[in-house]
């Protein structure tokens, strides 16, 4: 097989061999369900517990306040659509912004549309950054949720949450973050940072794909989501995914003991990538705020061209990047994201987003830098909209 060159960990990320190794033996000896009470299905018991506090561990939280899920999305549904339910009596209106994932805005908008919720989306300036005057401005006494992403799946920006969290219980309001792409990426504590409810799926941090849990903090009323069984303390039933827990569980140690390192070293490779493509190909701007940002994140607009043929010629060198977010390719409207921060939509078309691991290397880098280049002059040659620039130029 073709060597891959995998840019592409924030669509989703491989699963580390010790976390499958960890994983195996609750398929194949201790495969007990966790609610029985023989002593065979203790491990299982015990190998929930454990992973709860590994989990917990990373954010500064307690054991109990980590509710499993099958993953982001349902963690997204879930802290929205359950609020909403407890707390509408008190008031209909959650804030939250134009760059959430769909996760997010698709359930905002199901809120508005059959359930009688008034929304705010934020806008964001330039860099993808929230701005606290706005934020402070769109509460009312209606308010009941502001739920605002820790760091932006597409062009990285990583927002004020601290701030965000500071204003939230300074007006008594719930405070929702999707840390999907922060969590155990960037350090995190749910007490100082002042969040109430926070998702995070674990195969986006080298862990399976289909597990995910919502940190509620104690004391917060929201409905339970999955009725059912009396799993996660009655508040998600369904037997639990020990399997895949398990797995998360190994996942969020590792990122946490590496965290250090690895963001040092994805930040000097994302930074060297992004000073590559600055200096060697004419017409590009990079999206996102440049020190605010995940540490492996590279977004860029290359005018006058399309991401899907960029996309396909980079994936004839073996190159996996991504236009967008996965979610929305397949879609012909350019990225809400992009155009939030104020990208018009030609330019916005042009859009490059890679996204390094701790295993890409500076060749992989170059490699695909110099690639890239090559396939921009070629696209370009046969760009109409490029002949028509060049001409204006002389
Ligand atoms: C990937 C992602 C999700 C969805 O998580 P799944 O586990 O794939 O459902 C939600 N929010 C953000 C920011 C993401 O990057």
């Amino acid at each position: 097989m073709k060597k891959i060159i995998y840019l592409d960990n924030a669509a989703t990320t491989k699963t580390a061999p010790e976390v499958v190794d960890a994983m195996l033996p609750y398929f194949t000896e201790a495969y007990g369900n966790p609610s029985s009470v023989y002593q065979f299905s203790a491990q299982s018991k015990d190998a929930l517990m454990e992973a709860r506090g590994k989990i917990a561990n990373v954010l500064g939280a307690k054991k109990e306040e980590i509710y499993f899920t099958a993953g982001g999305s349902e963690a997204d549904n879930w802290a929205l659509k359950a609020t909403f339910e407890a707390l509408k009596d008190k008031g209909n209106h959650i804030i939250t912004t134009k760059i959430e994932h769909h996760a997010i805005l698709h359930t905002c908008e199901y809120l508005e549309k059959n359930r009688g919720a008034k929304i705010t989306y934020l806008d964001v300036d330039e860099n993808g950054l929230v701005r606290l005057e706005d934020l402070k401005n769109a509460i009312t006494p209606e308010t009941i949720l502001i739920s605002i992403m820790f760091a932006n799946n597409e062009i990285g920006t990583i927002e004020p949450i601290a701030e965000i969290g500071k204003i939230a219980k300074e007006n008594g309001i719930l405070f929702h973050t999707d840390a999907v792409q922060a969590f155990a990426q960037v350090p995190i504590n749910v007490n100082e940072m002042n969040i109430d409810m926070l998702s995070s799926s674990a195969h986006k941090i080298n862990g399976p794909k289909g597990i995910g849990f919502l940190y509620i903090r104690k004391g917060v009323k929201i409905r339970s989501f999955v009725h059912g069984g009396a799993q996660e303390r009655k508040r998600r039933a369904g037997t639990e995914n020990v399997p895949g827990i398990v797995g998360y569980g190994v996942a969020a140690e590792l990122a946490l003991n590496t965290m250090e390192a690895r963001i040092k070293k994805e930040t000097e490779l994302r930074d060297y990538m992004i000073q590559r493509i600055e200096t060697e190909i004419p017409y590009v701007k990079v999206n996102g705020d440049r020190v605010k940002r995940l540490p492996n994140n590279v977004n860029v607009s290359i005018q006058f061209i399309e991401g899907e043929s960029l996309l396909l010629m980079l994936d004839s060198f073996g190159i996996c990047a991504s236009s967008g977010s996965a979610c929305t390719s397949g879609s012909l409207d350019p990225s809400h994201v992009l155009l939030a921060i104020g990208l018009p939509h030609e330019i916005a078309h042009g859009s490059l987003r890679m996204t390094l691991s701790a295993e890409t290397t500076k060749e992989d880098i170059d490699f695909t830098v110099d690639k890239l280049k090559g396939i921009v002059e070629t696209l370009r040659k046969m760009s109409p909209l490029y002949e028509d620039f060049v001409k204006k130029q002389k």
